[in-house]
Order: C-alpha cells, then structure tokens, then sequence
C-alpha cells in the first residue's frame, strides 16, 4: 500500500496564470481529497528553466487561495515530504536516474542535435513516427565512460523494450493499453541536468506518497512512459484518473481564441469564487441528477471519480452566468456591500464616500436585477451621479406638455416635508395625480425620467428615498429646465 490515507496532488507548471482546466484538476483532486478525508498535495514542476517566469509560482497560488482550494502540503507551508518545488529536488531525480542507469532501465545518449534532427527529417519522410533510434544504447561501457569524461554533452533516455503491452487501469476510463512499440525513450535527464517532467513526476508520487493521480486527459499518452518507469523502479503504481478534455462549443478543444482561459481574467470580469466552482466542477462530472447549483460543501460531499464522464466537457459560458446570478442571490447584503465597495474603489465614482447605509440600500433593491455585483454601478449609476441626458424614447412617450407643471407641484410638496419617508413620497404622487385629475403614471414616469435618466428599474418611492429629498429637487429642476 503506497499510504494508508488518500493522498492526491495537482502538479502545475507555472506559466504565468492559471487555466481553467488547471483549476478544474486542481478543485477534483481538492473535492475527492476532502470527501474520503485524504491529503491534496500542491507540487510545483517547474524544471524547464526555458519556460520559468518570474512570479509564476506566487500567482498560481494566490489564484488557489482565492478560489479557495486549500492544500494540506505544498511550497510556501512545507509538509512532511518537501520540497515541493522539483527545482529544489533535482539531486534526487539524478540519483533515480543513476539507478535506472545501473538496471540497464535507462541509458546515456550523446547524440549531437545535428544527427537527431537528421533522423527525424528521415522518419517523416517516410512518415513514421519520430522516435529515437535506440543509437547510444549500442555504446561499450569504454566509449560510454571515455564520453563522460571528456565531458561530451549527454542526456539519459529511458529504455523502452519493444514488443511489450503496456497495460494499467484508468479509474474513468477503465483498462488502458498501448503498445511498447509506440513509445518513445524518453529523455529523463536533461543536457543541463535538469529532468523532464515523466522522470521528476513519478519520481515525486512515488516519494510524496500518492496514491491517485488524477490529471487532465492530455496526460494519458504519458502514462505509458510513467507505468514503465514504475515498474522499472519496483514501484507501486498509483491509481490513475485522466479527467476529459475541455471543449469549446464548436467541440474543438477549448482554447484562447473563443474565450478566456485564465482564472485571473473571470475573477476580474466580476464572477464569484463561488460560482467558478461551482462551474468548473461541473465540467465533467455529475452527481447523477439535475442539481446544477451547488455550495462548496455539497460539492465536497457528493463528489466521486466514480462519476467522472469520459467525454469531453462543453464550456458553456451562459451556464457560467446563471450561476454567478444564482450565487450572487444567495450572498448577504453584508457580502455584497464588502464586494461592492470594493469595486467601488475601481469604477468611474472612486473617490465618492458613501456610507454603509445608502450602499446596503442600493443593494437591496438593484441585487435582484443583476448578474455582476459592479453591474450596479451601470444599471443603477443614478444612485452615484445626476443624469445627465433623458432616454429619447421614454422622453417621447412620457413627457407631455403637462409634465413640467406636474413635476413642479410634486417637488412644491416635498419641499414642505422635514425628512421624506417612502410612503411621504407616494402620497404626494397620489395627491398631484389626484389635484390634476390625472393617472399616477403621468406623474410616476416624467418623475423617473428627471431621477434616473431612464425608464426602468426599481421602485420609483425606493430610488426617491434613497437619493434623498436634495436630490429629488434638483433633479426635477434640471429636468423642467432641460426639456422646456
Ligand atoms: N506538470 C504537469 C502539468 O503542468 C502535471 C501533469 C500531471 O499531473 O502529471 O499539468
């Protein structure tokens, strides 16, 4: 038994951001960890020096923290089995190459760059597949040790036996198989010494423990080179779980081109943690009914491999929206009023105080009318700025040459009340419909056209109510002013 208790992992390379189908591997591992009370494990592989970028690994992580996936072991809080970056670890990965070495598992190739890119241009003349001719491991023990110490520029290869049925069981996609013939010898160990990512990988679930791996399908045709080396070390293999491809809507593989990959760029169109979640685990797995809105720890309960479909998963990006409107239903007005001043501080009214109360009072009656909190600030900017121009058409079909006058008696009559309560503002509307021996609505909407600029939204006593007895004033002046 390679651990008693589960132990899962997710395993970025950091390159810069994090991608969704990264953040959909990471919150499995994170989800089937939680339900079985196992370890998730954060490792960090990043030993292709060509591909390092400055801050990567610091902004993947604050990404995990804000999506709320918590590891139990990984950079930055250590654990029982670090380092856990593999830039840290390569003396280890050379010693297991060492050994693969002394059980003829692995061998030395010194071939120049020239000879190799010779023989693939051969292979694909001939369209076969590129692979490594198997030229080094024809080199007698002298050669291999004159080479070294002279210092001849060299990697380590795996040595695949030809003629072999690579078998292992994929808990989604069941028994798997490959033929040997197929498989390339990997590089292990690199010229700059550094190892490549199928080494340093099993080596690494092998020492930190990990009894699943569950990656992303791309990494199925690896798992062929992973099983050899396992079994070329003696090593247990672990369970293994090769979640399905992310597909654009036209079913091509979900790409840049038709949308945002990076996490980063939702969290700054405004989704929610919540429903990104919520979202992404739903690419791909089901709980066998039609729930499709669920809370972290539903999630976490229900959650199982066992229900992990094999077909590639659509990312349907109006779903993503539902369920950042149905999420957003569900946050306090205390949450909102926490997000909204955030935003505050990045929208065009930066720099406007507003007290909790007048933010709390907004929310309350424009939350039900919006999928982004910072939509506030565009369908309610009347609670941040005087309008400055009327819809034209709402101007065409509500504004009369009766308007301004009754405008004017309504403003007459709030000015006489101290401090104006929503029900003072209805009665007022009532009596000047009433006085003019007309509808209310000839009152209700020129009222909401010099408030609002526009002809929806919420309750008119609300907006009036909240902006308060000053501004219903001035705005009606600006409105008889402007439009007579
Ligand atoms: N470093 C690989 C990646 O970037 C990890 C694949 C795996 O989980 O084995 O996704």
């Amino acid at each position: 038994m390679i651990s008693d208790i589960p132990r899962v992992r997710f395993a970025p390379s950091p390159t810069g951001y994090l991608h969704v189908g990264g953040l959909r591997t990471a919150l499995y591992n994170y989800l089937f960890a939680k339900n079985i009370k196992g370890k998730f494990i954060l490792r960090i592989e990043d030993t292709d020096r060509n591909r390092y970028v400055q801050g990567a690994v610091e902004n993947l992580i604050s990404t995990l923290n804000w999506a709320g996936i918590d590891y139990d072991e990984g950079p930055e809080k250590g654990g029982e089995y670090g380092p856990y970056l593999q830039s840290e670890r390569i003396d280890i990965y050379s010693q297991y190459a060492d050994l693969l070495i002394k059980k003829k598992k692995a061998y030395y190739c010194f071939c120049s760059s020239e000879r190799l890119t010779k023989l693939r241009e051969e292979q694909q003349k001939q369209n076969k597949q590129s692979m490594y001719d198997k030229h080094c491991l024809g080199l007698t023990g002298e050669e291999i040790n004159r080479n070294l110490s002279t210092g001849l520029p060299h990697v380590i290869r795996l040595n695949v036996e030809p003629g072999k049925v690579i078998k292992f069981n994929d808990h989604i996609r069941e028994d798997v198989e490959f033929s040997s013939n197929v498989v390339d010898d990997q590089v292990l160990i690199k010229t700059d010494k550094y190892p490549t990512y199928h080494l340093a990988n099993v080596v690494d679930d092998h020492l930190m423990k990990i009894t699943h791996v569950i990656r992303g399908e791309e990494w199925l045709s690896s798992t062929p080179k992973h099983v050899i080396l396992y079994e070329a070390l003696e090593w247990e293999i672990p369970i293994f779980a090769h979640l399905p491809l992310l597909l654009n809507a036209d079913r091509s593989k979900l790409s840049k081109r038709q949308g945002d990959v990076a996490v980063e760029d939702y969290k700054k169109k405004g989704y929610l943690k919540e429903a990104l979640i919520n979202f992404v685990a739903l690419l791909g797995w089901t709980a066998g009914d039609d729930k499709e809105y669920y809370e972290i720890d539903e999630l976490i309960s229900s959650f199982s491999l066992d229900r992990v479909n094999k077909s590639g998963a659509i990312f349907d990006i109006e779903k993503l929206n539902w369920l950042n409107e149905e999420h957003l239903r569900k946050k306090s007005d205390i949450e909102l009023l926490k997000m909204l001043r955030s935003e505050l501080q990045d929208s065009k009214f930066s720099g406007q105080e507003y007290n909790d109360e007048y933010l709390i009072n907004v929310i309350e009656v424009m939350r039900e009318t919006v999928s982004f909190i910072k939509e506030i600030f565009e369908k309610g900017f009347y609670f941040f700025e005087e309008p400055t121009t009327y819809e034209e058409a709402g101007v065409k079909k509500r504004w009369n040459n009766q308007s301004a006058e009754i405008l004017k008696q309504y403003k007459t009559k709030i000015e006489l009340i101290t401090s104006p309560t929503r029900e003072d503002y209805e009665n007022a509307l009532k009596d000047t419909a009433l006085q003019n021996n007309t509808g209310n609505g000839n009152v209700i909407h020129p009222l909401r056209l010099a408030v609002s600029g526009v002809t929806g939204g919420p309750g008119i006593f609300d907006i009036l109510y909240i902006i308060g007895k000053e501004k219903t004033i001035n705005r009606i002046k600006a409105i008889i002013e402007k439009l007579n």
